[in-house]
């Protein structure tokens, strides 16, 4: 199905065209949905051979549509893939039912017992559950950390986790929420390279590029083996479902399909349907939304009753990280962290006069979301823990939707004046 996609062709088009053939559907010029848990063979030997496909990857049905059952692959699954392929600019991609299968995926694809793994901070409160809480259990050590433009602080994190066991993966989310943080790709990479080339174990390094997403940024063409993304977030692009993908080579991305054989964290046929539909306008979304929050990062940046804001664009001119976001990120997204002058009280305030803006966590969906990531998202960390990560009782978190922007203006100053 690849096929029909010439390299050519930019994110936005291949968001509408890329992945779906109606030749292979009636001609339906947009793709059905296939509703089937198993599938019919042709002939006991077509049965075989598209097992050995399957399994082997090799024999007379490799490349061909053929599907055994849905856990394994699925028409919709199949195009799904192709999209988010072609989209992260990868040979091929797999598809999950969250964001956090997915990581799960790569975790126990990579990781075994004596093993260690490198992260950076912040990272997302799913993913560091995976590799502080469950992957320790299976023997699994971490190092982490937090200034991601500096070779000395990432090497020290790696020296670390050597010290361990062997080094598999190095896992960075880029840009992290709520701070900002900025990792930088090709940076990790090379000192990826390094310890490949000194102990014979090269890590593989993924980026969760779920902040930025396809459009905003490209892991893939700055090194990363696998390129993992929350399609739940700006992809789905509506807070009306949950899925998940990582992109990277073919030899890198077979096993963990296999192995989400395994775990049964395929995407069903109709969420997979909802996303192909959702990643045709992601860019159009993302690119509105890109611009309300520019406004609104703006107005809040300028407003007496703001004590401070973390948004990308405003990062300074001269630093280090500002030279890796130039490099790195095409745009400075939509989703941001701000703080209001005061505490957890006024906060508080501020949250219960908004009208328009809702109050739920989560990002990328078409509606402006705020949270109070304190007493909600980071609400089991401990202070210092919390500080640590740059968020105090004052922090808000944005996630800028596609409504008009003056509405959003005019619901936040009439919410800051309760401040
Ligand atoms: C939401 C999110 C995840 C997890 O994705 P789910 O689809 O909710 O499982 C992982 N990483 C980041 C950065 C996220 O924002």
């Amino acid at each position: 199905m690849s096929d029909e996609t010439p390299p050519v062709w930019r994110p936005e088009t291949l968001a509408v065209r890329a992945g779906y053939d109606p030749a292979s559907a009636a001609n339906a010029a947009k793709p059905p949905i296939y509703m089937t848990s198993t599938f019919a063979y042709a002939s006991a030997r077509q049965a075989k051979d598209i097992h050995e496909a399957y399994f082997e990857g090799t024999g007379p049905e490799v490349g061909r549509p053929g599907h055994i059952y849905a856990r394994l692959s699925h028409p919709g699954l199949d195009m799904v893939e192709a999209r988010l392929a072609a989209l992260d600019g990868a040979e091929a991609a797999a598809v999950f039912n969250s964001g956090m299968a997915t990581h799960s995926a790569i975790a126990l694809a990579h990781l075994r017992p004596g093993d260690s793994v490198v992260f950076s901070r912040p990272i997302y409160g799913g993913t560091n559950g995976l590799y502080t809480g469950l992957m320790p259990a299976f023997g699994v050590s971490h190092a982490e950390f937090t200034d991601g433009c500096d070779r000395a602080s990432i090497a020290a994190a790696v020296e670390e986790a050597l010290s361990h066991g062997p080094l598999k993966l190095i896992v960075i989310e880029t840009p992290a929420n709520p701070t900002a943080a900025i990792v930088d790709i090709a940076l990790v990479v090379d000192i990826a390279d390094a310890v490949g080339a000194r102990t014979g174990l090269r890590p593989l390094v993924v980026v969760d590029n779920t902040l930025l997403g396809p459009l905003m940024q490209r892991p893939i063409a700055l090194g990363a083996d696998l390129c993992m993304t929350s399609l739940t977030k700006y992809c789905g692009g509506h807070s009306d479902l949950l899925a998940g993908g990582v992109s990277g080579s073919e030899a890198l991305v077979a096993p963990l399909r296999l192995l989400r054989t395994t775990l049964g964290s395929h995407l069903d046929p109709y969420t997979s349907w909802l996303l192909l539909r959702s990643m045709e306008t992601v860019h159009v979304r993302v690119e509105r939304a890109m611009d309300n929050a520019r406004h609104i990062a703006e107005f809040l940046r300028d407003h007496p009753k703001v004590a401070s804001i973390l948004y990308l664009g405003f990062l300074p001119e001269g630093s280090a990280a500002r030279a890796v976001y130039d490099r790195q990120c095409k745009a400075a997204g939509s989703t941001f962290s701000f703080a209001v002058v005061g505490g957890e009280a006024e906060a508080f305030r501020f949250l219960d006069r908004l009208t328009l803006l809702r109050f739920a966590v989560s990002l990328g969906g078409s509606e402006t979301l705020i949270t109070h990531p304190a007493t909600t998202t980071h609400y089991a960390l401990t202070p210092a823990e919390r500080a640590a990560g740059g968020i105090t009782d004052a922090t808000l978190r944005l996630s800028v939707g596609i409504e008009h922007v003056e509405d959003l203006l005019a619901d936040l100053a009439q919410a800051l004046d309760a401040v």
